[in-house]
Formats: structure tokens, sequence, C-alpha cells
């Protein structure tokens, strides 16, 4: 069964960090929007689902109404497995319970909430709306009102952020009811706010040497409160890790609705418009035919993220061959060099080699 991703790219504000695609809300536009989701939909009737991702952007932002048009879009037209997991994400200071219920009520049952640090200096600095205390009370509430799958977004090496207060963020982040946390290092993007800040030297953003640290203090911290690393930056309870995503890292089908969203069928890569008002004027889409070497790139690299690895068995009955006549050599010579692992039929990273795991990746492209 293939997932669907269906992203609202409307935000309150920019966050100083940001290029993602995300645009100013207006409650007409975003009718209009999720009009044009609707129509996208239809292209699609009928297809066994059982992932449903909503992305964005800040999905929360959107009215209890437009919320329950978009879920019940859902229902009505994909064949909804009856164990979805149903993931939408949200942002603290988006969210009031009229909101939580259409959600609830929608059927979603998984929600990702962008809280990113729970010290008020640092959210400051990175231009996020919201405070840690409105971020830790979202988090109880959304509890209360019945999510009992909830993930939080953290971020590592933010401007000034120091391992005391990631130490912090991290204590408050297992204390609170959620069973997955996403933890990404800060990447400066050319021309954000952020970039600009950055290299006038108005930000103290920690070095490479220190983020690789925060890394390793954050695996072991979140390994032993019982948040089991599947993902370079993904770390869940036992039987919480996203299906969604991991639906991405292994190389299955996907649909993709809504502006810059893309979907991956058969062998194509099918991309949707950035520009919001081409999209609601009902712009075509862009196909891409892959070639086997780009399939065969892309299991590897989003496979190797993921603690398990890659199956010789998987690799096999997609592609024909052995995953040695392709590989042979380069996995010898990052398994002498204690890098990767062969256990059980699966290539993996090691904990040395998830550090470097951005060179090992490109010897697979
Ligand atoms: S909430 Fe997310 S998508 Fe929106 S501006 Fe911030 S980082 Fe970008």
């Amino acid at each position: 069964m293939k997932g669907l991703y269906i992203h609202i790219p409307f935000c309150k504000q920019k966050c100083k960090y940001c290029d993602f695609v995300s645009f100013p809300c207006m409650e007409d536009t975003a009718d209009k929007y999720v009009d044009a989701l609707k129509r996208e939909a239809e292209q699609y009737r009928g297809e066994k689902i059982d992932t449903i991702f909503i992305g964005g952007g800040t999905p929360s932002i959107l009215t209890p109404k437009q919320i329950e048009e978009v879920t019940k879009m859902c229902f009505d037209v994909f064949d909804v497995a009856s164990d979805c997991e149903f993931t939408t994400e949200a942002n603290p200071g988006t969210m009031d319970d009229d909101k939580i219920k259409a959600m609830l009520n929608g059927g979603i049952n998984r929600i990702s909430v962008g809280v990113q640090s729970f010290n008020d200096d640092e959210l400051k600095k990175i231009g996020r709306i919201h405070d840690a205390k409105t971020a830790y009370n979202t988090i109880c509430h959304l509890d209360k009102m019945g999510f009992q799958n909830i993930n939080l977004d953290l971020m590592t090496a933010l401007p000034s952020q120091t391992f005391e207060s990631l130490k912090n963020t991290l204590n408050t982040a297992v204390s609170l009811p959620v069973k997955h946390i996403s933890a990404y290092s800060l990447i400066i993007e050319d021309g954000t706010p952020i970039e600009k800040e950055y290299s006038k030297g108005l930000l103290d953003i920690p070095n490479e040497d220190t983020d690789r640290e925060m890394y390793m203090h954050t695996v072991d911290f979140l390994g032993k409160n019982g948040f089991k690393q599947y993902e370079i930056s993904n770390f869940a309870k036992d039987g919480y890790e996203c299906r969604h995503n991991v639906k991405y890292w292994t190389g299955e089908e996907y649909i993709g609705l809504g502006t810059a969203a893309h979907s991956y069928i058969g062998n194509c890569r099918f991309y949707n418009t950035s520009d919001i008002n081409e999209y609601i004027g009902g712009a075509e889409k862009e196909v891409i035919e892959l070639s086997e070497n780009d399939k065969i790139a892309e299991f590897m690299i989003t496979g190797l993220r993921m603690n398990r690895g890659v199956s010789e068995t998987d690799f096999k009955s997609r592609f024909g061959k052995g995953i040695n006549d392709v590989f042979g050599s380069e996995f010898d010579k990052f398994i002498k060099l204690g890098l990767m692992q062969y256990i059980d039929g699966r290539y993996s990273l090691t904990l040395d080699g998830i550090n470097v795991s951005n060179s090992i990746l490109c010897e697979f492209v």
C-alpha cells in the first residue's frame, strides 16, 4: 500500500532558518488551496493507503472547518486501511481545542509538534513564534485531549546553545508524554535571515565538533531513556517508529498532494509546482522517469540512514542482482574502517559511520 503526503504550505511567520516553501496564511487562499487539494486527490481515487502525513508549513494553522475538509477528503477519495497511521504536523501557538477536536474526529492518530528547543533565548534567535512554556503546555494538552502518539521535533547546534541547555531540553522532552523524538542539526541555508546574521558574526553557533558531540550525547541520552534510534535523526519507543517516513527510507511508493509536493509511483517521480497560485490554477506536474541507477542510489542512501540498514534480499528482489556485485568494494572498505557492519543479511552504518554518514553515503551514488 502507498503512503499519502499532503502539504499545507502556510505559516504564521517565517522562521529565520527556513527555506521551505511556505506562505503567510489568508483564510480565503487556504479555502482555495483546500479545493485544489481535493481536485488533485481525485487523480488517485480508490488508491489503497496505509499511512497519511499532513506536513508543512504549519498544518495546524488551518481552521477547524478546513482541517475537517482535508481529513474527510482522505477517507472519501482513498481506500484507507483500518490501521492507517495518520499524522499531522502542528506548531505550538497555532492550536486551540476546536482544531484539536477536528483533528481527532477526522481520524488523525499521530501528531508531530515542532518544539525545536525548550530554551526561550534559542527559540527567539531562530525566530520561532512560541516560547518553551507554550510548547510544553501544548504537548501536555494534546495528551489530555486524547493524542496517544505524539512526536516532538528538536534541533541541535542552535545559536547560543550550550551542552547544559541541550541537556535541559532533552530532560524536558523525555519527561513529556511523547512516543517519538526527532532531532536534527540546524543547517544554515543560503539566503535565510539566519545566514545573514551568522555571516555578520552576530550569532554564536556551535562548531562542527561541538555539533557532533551534541549529536552523540542526544543519541546516548535518548537511548537510555527508552527512545531507540532507528534512523540517523529519529528515535522512538518500541512500536512507535513513524511508518510513513519509513516508507520513504525503504523506497516504497507514495502520493504527494499540494504545492511543492512530489510523488513516487512506479518508475517515476512527479513534481508539483512550488508556486501556490499556479498550483491552485491547476498546473501540470513535472514527471521525471528514474533510471535504474537513480533508484539504486536512492535505495542505498535512504536505507543506510536507518539503523537496520539495507537488506541483501530486498536489493536482489528489487533490482534483480546481488548487492555485493554492485557495492562489494565499498562495503569491504567501510567494514575494514569500522564504519559499516554486516549483520544477518543486512549492511548498516556503525555509530562511527553515522558520525561521517554524509561522506559514506556519497560513495553509493
Ligand atoms: S514553521 Fe516550519 S515551515 Fe513554517 S517557517 Fe518555520 S520552519 Fe518553515
